[in-house]
């Protein structure tokens, strides 16, 4: 910067300080407007903009009564001074504007203002041409190069400032559209930045959850209170796209919330934030609570009767006088009496299983010791279909792990009882292997059974639902073991998988992931 003497250099500071710290475009270019005639002491200034789609000039504003009329009023570029700044790019002084070519007169018809000096300094940031700020009618004199520099170093800083104000009035722009669907939608809807903090909450969520929460920033305070499920941290933490999720409070009064939390990345891929959308949920959760009441109560009520026709059946199968008939009616009896219990036992796991509270008593164990008391406890039912069950050696070297064993069991006998029960193969085969990688700690489950095609295989996890009769040749079932299996292994952090190629067979990954349940 050339030597503007320390008074200049002050104003031009202070005008600085002041455009720097205002975002709003109209009152930064009417700043930018008053200081610029205050730098370089003239009657007024003006700024022109440059429209890049026409190539014009034209007048933002002026400080003068008639700004409207000026406004109006569009130079092309080479046109008047301003013009022919424009198209040099660099600084014009004229200091006898009506004997000058170059002077349009066009802007002081407008207003029939008598202009007779000017500096015009082009407004450039980068490569940018954003216009030209004039400064017109020296007080007391003309225009000096020492003007020229004072308000060219002024024009560079208001550049920045008014590139500024253009990307944040434009990141407004983008907000209130955001604002304007946000709070169209029905479902309750908050945006939070990659920190978890609040940025913005629509209409229906603050009717959900209180207009104060909704104001607070964290996430963690505005559903405090609510045991979500996910934890808030694992939903927003994740590398996954879409997490589902539920909440549930007690006070002040019982609420369920379930919705999606989903992940906004830019086009590099980098998080932003990520976005809540839920909903109401409590009447149907609460329909549900009374419908598994119901079939729990229902389920102990038939389990006396079932414990004293299944208790007497062997007793009565005693009796040597018995004829033949009898003999097949009681057999027949204790056994559909046994399917029967082992029906309602189904029930009532499902009932504790599908609960809120699924409450696991994780012990340490191994996946061998499991496989081997489930395979124990189907001892009777394999041997009855000469199934062939071969147990893998390997699955005895799995590390050991952290798990409710009896709830794993039960997986492990379902998952191996299907194995068989689907099973029409002259000599059915079961084999059972140890599963460990990167991530995973398990078994597998292969048969040589119907498979499982590929669109049945998401289906059959879902509660009570079973491949059709023609398919799996149905048997008995109620189609809930899977979905009681899924929910036990998601619980303890894990999962439970099918790999499956049709008319050979099916295998079944059940596994916790590492780390998740794994003993160290
Ligand atoms: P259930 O055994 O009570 O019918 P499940 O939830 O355990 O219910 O299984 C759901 C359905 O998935 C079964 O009805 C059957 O159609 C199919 N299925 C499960 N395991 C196998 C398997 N190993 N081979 C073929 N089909 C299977």
């Amino acid at each position: 910067m050339p030597d503007l003497g320390a008074q200049k250099l002050q104003s031009i500071l202070k005008a600085n300080r002041i455009i720097s710290s205002t975002l709003v475009l109209s009152e930064l270019l009417r700043q930018i407007m008053e200081l610029a005639r205050e730098v370089v002491e003239a009657e007024t200034a003006s700024i022109l903009l440059y429209d890049e789609k026409t190539d014009e000039l034209y007048f933002n504003l002026a400080l003068s009564d008639r700004e409207s009329d000026l406004k109006q009023v569009r130079l092309k570029s080479g046109e008047g001074i301003a013009g022919c700044v424009a198209r040099e790019k660099k600084s014009v002084i004229v200091n006898d504007a009506s004997s000058d070519p170059r002077w349009a007169k066009k802007a002081d018809d407008s207003i029939s203002f008598k202009t007779r000096s000017i500096l015009a300094v082009p407004l450039i940031f980068k490569d940018q041409f954003l216009g030209v700020v004039e400064a017109i009618n020296k007080k007391g004199g003309g225009f000096t190069e020492e003007d020229a520099s004072v308000l060219e170093s002024f024009a560079a800083q208001s550049s920045v400032s008014i590139v500024n104000a253009r990307i944040f009035e434009k990141l407004e722009e983008e907000k209130n559209k955001i604002e304007a669907v946000f709070s169209q939608m029905s479902d309750g809807a908050i945006f939070v930045d990659d920190n978890g903090r609040k940025i913005l909450a629509n209409d229906s969520a603050k009717k959900l959850l209180g207009k104060e929460r909704t104001e607070l920033s964290d996430t963690a305070d505005i559903f405090s209170g609510f045991a979500a499920k996910p934890e808030l941290n694992e939903a927003l933490s994740s590398e996954e796209k879409n997490v589902t999720f539920e909440m549930f409070r007690k006070e002040p009064k019982s609420m369920y919330l379930g919705g999606v939390v989903t992940k906004i990345r830019d086009a590099s891929g980098r998080l932003i934030g990520s976005i809540f959308i839920f909903n109401d949920i409590t009447s149907e959760k609460k329909e549900t609570t009374i419908k598994r009441n119901f079939i729990s109560l229902i389920s102990h009520k038939l389990k006396t009767p079932l414990v004293t026709i299944t208790g007497y059946c062997p007793l009565l199968l005693d009796d040597p006088s018995l004829g033949e008939f009898p003999k097949k009616a009681i057999t027949s009896i204790g056994k559909q009496g046994g399917y029967l219990a082992s029906l309602v036992d189904k029930l009532l796991f499902f009932t504790m299983v599908d609960s809120e509270t699924l409450e696991l008593e994780t012990t340490k164990t191994s996946f061998s010791k499991i496989t081997e008391a489930a395979l124990f406890n189907l001892k009777h039912y394999t041997e009855q279909v000469s199934a062939k069950v071969t147990v893998n050696e390997r699955i005895k070297t799995l590390p050991e792990i952290e798990a409710d064993e009896k709830k794993v069991e039960a997986v492990v006998r379902n998952v191996v009882e299907n194995a068989v029960k689907f099973n029409k193969s002259g000599q059915k085969t079961v084999t059972i292997d140890a599963l460990e990688d990167d991530g995973r700690i398990g078994i597998t489950v292969k048969d040589n059974g119907p498979g499982i095609p590929p669109e049945e295989r998401g289906k059959v996890f879902q509660k009570f639902y079973q491949i059709e009769e023609s398919f799996t040749g149905q048997v008995e079932g109620a189609g809930l073991g899977l979905a009681l299996a899924k929910q036990i292994m998601e619980a303890h952090g894990g999962g439970i998988s099918i790999e499956s190629v049709v008319n050979s067979g099916s295998t079944f990954a059940v596994f916790i992931r590492r780390g998740r349940g794994e003993q160290s």
